[in-house]
């Protein structure tokens, strides 16, 4: 742990201005207050500020920022009183130091629950003195880095959920990549820990084998520059395992389609000699079309400046290059913290302070106006990239995750709301419940109890919350309708024999066949699990009559195709079985029909009937997943292609990942198998389209792992 004397010179080794003084009695007020508290991991609490104080110092912050930072839990967690702060380190450090203690009760609430004026808190201290927001990110990123002490799973998994959705986006926003980066790989790590693992490893593999090539690139690089009489520093870097994983999911595309892991970074003296950089490259190789960014004349709204290219560099490889000026590096790496100026309360530097008008412009408006829907009409930052917050007509803050509906806020609110959402309103003009909300928006749902799911909202709804509620409500109004048809073929039956039943005489049957209900005999007509032939039997007893089946009765009855139960759209004609592609619920499928035989259900991707639409023999409808294919309990068998190196205890290492996300291999064949590499064909039951794809995330994923398809 580092002494007072450590953070002493610490501090002096890139500042003048330091008290020594002030720092000791510090020092030992934040030790003595949290006396004999010990944090999960065993060591002394005092160890945690001690280490904020060392990030801080990382982070070159000046002396009054690391002593708020030693404080920093001096007054959540301790009898310490603002008073006594201000007392002992002055206004200004005590200041932030309860800037920061508000931001951490804002944190003890679920997200959900946060409400306006925690959320006006957050921003305001954060904006009036952005070193809050610095002690606070600093005192996240340590809570990470010790987050494995942390015994219960739960708890450790909504840190890491909180950090990834609120925290790292909030140092990106301020410019802080390195600590965005490392926010982002702990959470990660934490929340999928054998992708992890498996990312790792195929990065320090892949660093392994290239080591070399980051050599002869940098190289050939450099001599470039040296030709133009430019002195500068080259450094190749693999990317974070967070960004290869997000890169992975947002483009669904393997490891090896992934064309940027390698990004090489060049460091010049001057801005025109960033471009003249630039000009030499784009002469020497070939650029790839569409990548190229000019940050240098339009810098990022987090002040990041750089320039941005792609080419196919030397030894064929594609690379991606950024070329800046050392002052644009110190920026692009801490930020906000690289132009705070000292001298004036944390203020950021007046040439820069256009960059965080936005910041600026929102304390305004919050300080000066108790108008809510100014508020919110102003309110509409880009603070949080993940997540959207909209705000109820009580002036509840609600947030979703960016892209979700007014029907999945509807559904956020209570379930019922959802169900019968008739008509929608945002900032009090009405929509259509598809409409996508943006941050900010004031959103309004009327509900009408003669209004009910329809299966098309499911593709309209992002959240799992609202997703469920739907395919729940939609399963029981199918069943609901199943039995109308059910109860519509036994009353139609008896009516045209004329016979007057009555209720009673019902009841009894539905007893006698052992139904708990009158409800369930219906529905078990409707889906003809049990006949009219059955139920005339059981009257036929219970009456001592002899009532018999009239020839009309063998006609069709109204029945629930039982196809239609998983898939919707198919007409009623037998389902011919394939074998080129196995669909599960959640994949895009279609019908063909050829002839008279009947239909093939196959997926709109199933490479066998390509150009088929051109045939005029061939007819082909769209269908559906009906939500049962999701919801019962049926397992669907999944076609998985894998071509990996071949060594011992590959295979098993791969069953083993299936069965952690709880698939089943049911078939395993080998076809092709070169020097030292397999082709595999796996047969893996799963229940739907959304546990396969962790499957083939979590084989994409490993070392040894070439490729991975389905078809
Ligand atoms: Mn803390």
């Amino acid at each position: 742990m580092l002494t007072p004397q450590d953070i002493i010179s610490g501090i002096k080794s890139y500042t003048e201005k330091v008290d020594d003084e002030l720092i000791r009695r510090a020092y030992i007020f934040a030790l003595e207050k949290h006396g004999t508290q010990v944090r999960e991991s065993g060591e002394p609490f005092f160890s945690h500020p001690v280490e904020v104080a060392e990030i801080l110092m990382f982070l070159k912050m000046d002396q009054n920022t690391v002593i708020a930072g030693l404080l920093h839990d001096t007054m959540e967690d301790t009898d310490a009183t603002i008073e006594e702060i201000v007392e002992n380190f002055g206004q200004q450090i005590a200041n932030i130091v309860d800037g920061v203690t508000k931001l951490s009760k804002f944190e003890m609430s679920s997200i959900a629950e946060k409400q306006t004026e925690n959320f006006k808190k957050l921003l305001l201290s954060a904006a009036s003195d952005i070193r809050v927001l610095i002690i606070k990110l600093s005192d996240r990123l340590h809570n990470m880095r010790t987050l494995k002490f942390k015994k219960k799973k739960l708890r450790r998994m909504y840190i890491a959920k909180e950090t990834l959705e609120i925290y790292a986006p909030l140092a990106e926003r301020i410019g802080m990549t390195s600590i965005k980066e490392e926010l982002q790989d702990i959470a990660f790590m934490e929340l999928y820990p054998d992708i992890y693992k498996s990312i790792k490893s195929r990065l320090k593999h892949l660093y392994d084998v290239s080591e070399q090539i980051v050599v002869t690139i940098t190289t050939e690089l450099e001599t470039l520059a040296n030709s133009i009489d430019i002195s500068c520093t080259i450094s190749g870097r693999l990317k974070s395992p967070y960004s290869i994983w997000e890169k992975m999911n947002v483009r669904n595309i393997s490891f090896e389609q992934l064309s940027d892991i390698m990004a090489f970074r060049i460091i010049v003296d001057t801005i025109p000699q960033c471009y003249q950089m630039l000009g030499i490259i784009h002469r020497n190789y070939l650029v790839v079309p569409g990548r190229f960014r000019d940050y240098i004349s339009t810098p990022k709204n987090n002040s990041y400046q750089s320039l941005h290219t792609s080419v196919i560099g030397p030894l064929n490889k594609r690379i991606e290059v950024q070329i800046r000026t050392k002052e644009m590096h110190i920026v692009a790496e801490y930020g906000v913290a690289a132009h705070c100026d000292y001298k004036t309360n944390g203020s950021i530097k007046s040439k820069k302070s256009y960059d965080y008008q936005w910041l600026r412009n929102l304390v305004n408006i919050l300080e000066n106006t108790s108008n809510m829907e100014e508020f919110l009409s102003n309110s509409r930052t880009e603070m949080l990239s993940d997540t959207v917050f909209c705000i109820t007509p009580k002036g509840t803050i609600m947030s979703l995750p960016r892209g979700a509906s007014v029907l999945d806020f509807a559904y956020a609110i209570h379930s019922d709301i959802g169900n019968h959402a008739a008509v929608a309103k945002v900032n009090g003009k009405p929509v259509s419940l598809k409409t996508v909300i943006e941050n900010g928006d004031q959103v309004e749902i009327s509900v009408n109890q003669t209004q009910f799911p329809k299966p098309e909202w499911e593709s309209c709804v992002s959240t799992i919350k609202a997703k469920t509620s739907i395919k729940k409500a939609l399963n029981s109004l199918e069943k609901e309708r199943i039995e109308i048809i059910g109860k519509s073929n036994f009353d139609e039956f008896f009516q045209k024999h004329e016979i007057n039943i009555s209720d009673q005489d019902i009841d009894l049957i539905s007893k006698t066949l052992k139904f708990e209900s009158l409800s369930r005999m219906f529905y078990s007509i409707g889906v003809t699990q049990i006949t009219i032939h059955d139920v005339l039997q059981t009257y036929n007893k219970l009456k001592n009559s002899n009532i018999e089946l009239a020839n009309e009765d063998f006609e069709k009855p109204k029945t629930v195709n039982t196809n239609e139960r998983i898939i919707f759209g198919i007409p009623n004609i037998p389902v011919i079985p394939v074998s080129c592609c196995t669909p599960v619920p959640g994949d895009k499928i279609i019908g063909v029909i050829r002839g008279n035989n009947g239909i093939e259900i196959h997926v709109e991707k199933c490479p066998l009937f390509k150009g088929l639409e051109k045939d005029q023999d061939v007819k082909i409808i769209d269908l559906s997943w009906s939500r049962n294919a999701f919801e019962n309990e049926t397992k669907y068998i999944a076609k998985v292609n894998i071509v990996a190196e071949y060594e011992p205890g590959n295979l098993s290492k791969i069953a083993e990942v299936v069965e952690n996300r709880c698939g089943n291999i049911v078939s395993l064949r080998i076809s092709e198998k070169f020097e030292n590499f397999v082709q595999l064909h796996l047969e893996i039951e799963v229940s739907d389209i959304a546990q396969l794809t962790m499957i083939i995330a979590s084989i994409r994923s490993m070392v040894f792992v070439n490729e991975v398809t389905r078809w």
